[in-house]
């Protein structure tokens, strides 16, 4: 359990001064003064030159809603004004770069370009109440901003979130929520994942079909229920003229749509609409997501001809300048019984599939190329690759990747699942998958960004991925996933490895939560963590407005259970307070995951401590002080997060080097995301108050991976 420091502490020339800034993603450099500017209905937007009318008339557009302010626009001089002003080239603003400087009677913006003043009023806006994100005129509240000095920059060029609209349809109006979350925490590309086995989600004219037949599951369509959509007929697509609009409406956010359409696997839906694009052979072998006949044939040169033309349509739409093809977990199983692939391989003297593979992808880097494109594609693209190096790689299968791509000189964005895939659980019993982690919000920030020189010349930065499967039951949950952990991938893209997990923690908790709850976002309210001590129930309540409630007899707490209180005599509440469950109650409206009383953490370990441990024996000190209750007879080892099983052979208890317990295996007991705990009955009064403890793991196989886990004692009689 992690106490917090209470507030930023920051320390200007011999002026200290305790406040409320709590900005996220961080600035590069911030200082704060003394005094405050408010906003009231005579404050005007003034501008250094006409070609920022835009940039104004977009700040009006954010303060007004909540403010129900005027904001007059007006190139003079006004007693209270914000004033936007147009940087000189000799001042080198790099790209999205600004100042903003808030004094008592002016507030000054300066930056290069659009997406400079874009960024400042985001920043502009976490200084005022959250309120400030509401759509409707709050009376009576004061806008009143912080005196503040703000020099800011991103750290990298890409930051990213993607949504995978194919397996969840999500409508336009949807996308542009999505888009008006990233622009608060200045993420700059949408990366729509707009085709897959379950539906094609694009309009292309020249093959109407792929959204006729293609878009849509259910019981009497080519493509079969999925996810839970159910016995119903399931889907959509967007249409060219949506998808444009959308493109401007984000243009307008400061942010560039990434399209992808996956090739040559991942493509059911073009293949229940076009049969034609499939290999001769009678192939039904499936993917790794259990799909058959889902893969293009490398051989027909009319599916490149095809190719050519649904890519040429995406070109028009989408005026970024990358096109993400996939390339991604290819069947190659389908390519091997059929003609036209077995005579393209022997033409070109092929002898393995990924050389078939490098084929394909080449082809369609020539096609993307044609359009005034660069490709960009998952990181298996680069498996017997003879790309351009033009063509940059977004890597997810694991982070060591990032160093072999790099190596390569290709342009990288960093996605490794076991990080950024949003789609994983966020703690154990938890919904979503935990194929490559369980992913807590700490583990999300606690990513170490790469910083040798290849590095920083090849990554072009790094993105959150949310890929959709069961997201849409309760509706909520694609925003429970994303939030706040896109919010510590934002930090990571803008700011870098510059701040502490429980410093961003702490202005999460203190603002950034109230902001979310303004926006309308249905996020994840971190659960209360309640430990006995002495026969009293405490807890540090790290949330602002919020309570904790609970229930005494096993049954999930709602809104309406008892509340909490510290210092509380655990007697008075309960017989067993093994039976006591609590949730945070967030602004009496979101709830927190279940949980029970926190155990006493006597241990943990951590990939550094078992990369560092000659043997496969990993040893945790105990501090006797630690131990709160000496009467402690339950060891339990759990399993917090990680991408790899501990398989554990061994456990021995040692008081002063004495051996005073042990547990063998036969079988070595494994411990994972799915199995995340053991738990051992310890004899009487194992722990005392004296003596040096320490706790021997045996374990086998995969000990030097990516791993973390605790180590806690509980006592079990009450
Ligand atoms: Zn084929």
């Amino acid at each position: 359990m992690k106490f917090k420091i209470l507030c930023i502490l920051l320390v200007f020339t011999g002026i200290s001064y305790s406040s409320n800034i709590c900005l996220i993603p961080q600035p590069k450099e911030l200082k704060i003064l003394k005094g405050n500017f408010t906003l009231t209905n005579k404050t005007s937007i003034n501008i250094s030159t006409i070609s920022l009318t835009n940039e104004a008339k977009l700040l009006k557009k954010l303060l007004q809603p909540a403010t129900g302010f005027d904001f007059t626009v007006l190139k003079a001089n006004e007693s209270s004004k914000i004033y936007l002003k147009l940087a000189k080239p000799s001042e080198s603003f790099a790209h999205e770069a600004y100042k903003l400087d808030v004094r008592t009677k002016e507030i000054e913006i300066t930056a290069a370009d659009s997406s400079g003043f874009f960024n400042a009023f985001q920043t502009l806006l976490q200084l005022l109440p959250s309120e400030i994100y509401g759509n409707k005129v709050v009376k009576s509240k004061v806008w009143r901003i912080r005196n503040i000095q703000i020099e800011d920059k991103p750290t990298y060029s890409w930051r990213g979130a993607m949504l995978d609209v194919s397996r969840q349809f999500y409508d336009i109006n949807y996308l542009k929520k999505y888009i008006n979350w990233m622009a608060v925490h200045k993420l700059n590309v949408f990366h729509l994942h707009l085709t897959d086995d379950e539906g094609w989600r694009i309009e292309i004219k020249a093959y109407p079909k792929l959204t006729k037949v293609g878009a849509w599951r259910g019981p009497n369509e080519a493509l079969q229920p999925a996810h839970g959509s159910g016995n119903k007929r399931y889907g959509g697509f967007y249409t060219q003229s949506e998808l444009k609009e959308l493109v401007q409406y984000a243009a307008e956010r400061n942010i560039q749509i990434l399209p992808e359409i996956d090739v040559p696997g991942h493509s059911k839906s073009v293949a229940v609409s076009y049969p034609e694009i499939l290999c001769d052979g009678n192939d039904t072998t499936k993917s790794v997501q259990g799909v058959s006949n889902n893969v293009w044939c490398a051989g027909k040169d009319y599916n490149f001809e095809m190719l050519d033309t649904i890519i040429g349509e995406v070109a028009t739409i989408f005026p970024m300048k990358y096109i993400h093809i996939g390339g991604d977990e290819v069947n190659f199983k389908a390519w091997e019984h059929c003609s036209f692939c077995k005579k393209r391989m022997d033409e070109n003297h092929y002898t393995k599939p990924t050389e078939l593979q490098n084929y394909f992808i080449s082809k369609i880097e020539k096609i993307v190329e044609k359009h005034g494109k660069l490709m960009m594609g998952w990181n298996e693209i680069l498996e017997n690759s003879t790309l351009d190096k033009k063509t940059a790689v977004m890597v997810w299968t694991s982070s060591d990747e990032v160093e072999a791509s790099v190596q390569k000189h290709h342009p990288v964005i960093i996605s490794p699942a076991s990080y950024f895939y949003l789609d994983m659980t966020q703690g154990i019993g938890e919904r979503g998958h935990n194929w490559a982690s369980i992913i807590p919000l700490e583990r999300l920030y606690s990513f170490k960004l790469p910083t040798d020189s290849l590095a920083n010349r090849f990554v072009l930065g790094i993105q959150g991925n949310l890929w959709s499967e069961y997201l849409d039951k309760p509706a909520y949950q694609t925003e429970y996933q994303l939030y706040p952990r896109l919010c510590a991938l934002s930090e990571l893209a803008w700011s870098g490895n510059k701040s502490t997990f429980s410093d961003f923690e702490e202005r999460l908790n203190k603002s950034h939560y109230d902001r979310l709850f303004s926006m309308g976002i249905h996020f994840r309210v971190p659960p209360p963590e309640v430990k006995i001590v002495s026969g009293k129930m405490q807890y540090f309540k790290t949330l602002t407005n919020s309570k904790i409630v609970f229930t005494n007899d096993s049954t999930i707490p709602t809104k309406n259970s008892s509340i909490l209180l510290n210092d509380e005599n655990v007697k008075s509440i309960a017989s067993n307070p093994n039976n006591i469950l609590l949730r945070t109650c967030f602004k009496d409206s979101l709830l927190s995951p279940t949980v029970s009383i926190v155990n006493d953490t006597v241990g943990f370990w951590d990939p550094e401590l078992l990369r560092k441990s000659p043997t496969k024996i990993i040893s945790l000190a105990i501090h006797p002080e630690m131990i709160s209750d000496s009467l402690s007879n339950l060891l339990i080892i759990k399993y917090m997060y990680g991408s790899a099983e501990i398989s554990i052979k061994k456990i021995d208890i040692f008081r002063d080097d004495s051996l005073i317990y042990e547990k063998g295996y036969d079988k070595p007991f494994l411990l994972f995301s799915h199995q995340p705990q053991i738990e051992l009955s310890l004899p009487e009064k194992c722990f005392s108050k004296t003596g040096n403890y320490r706790i021997d793991v045996e374990s086998i196989g995969k000990n030097e991976v990516d791993s973390y886990g605790v180590i806690l004692v509980k006592n079990s009689n009450f």
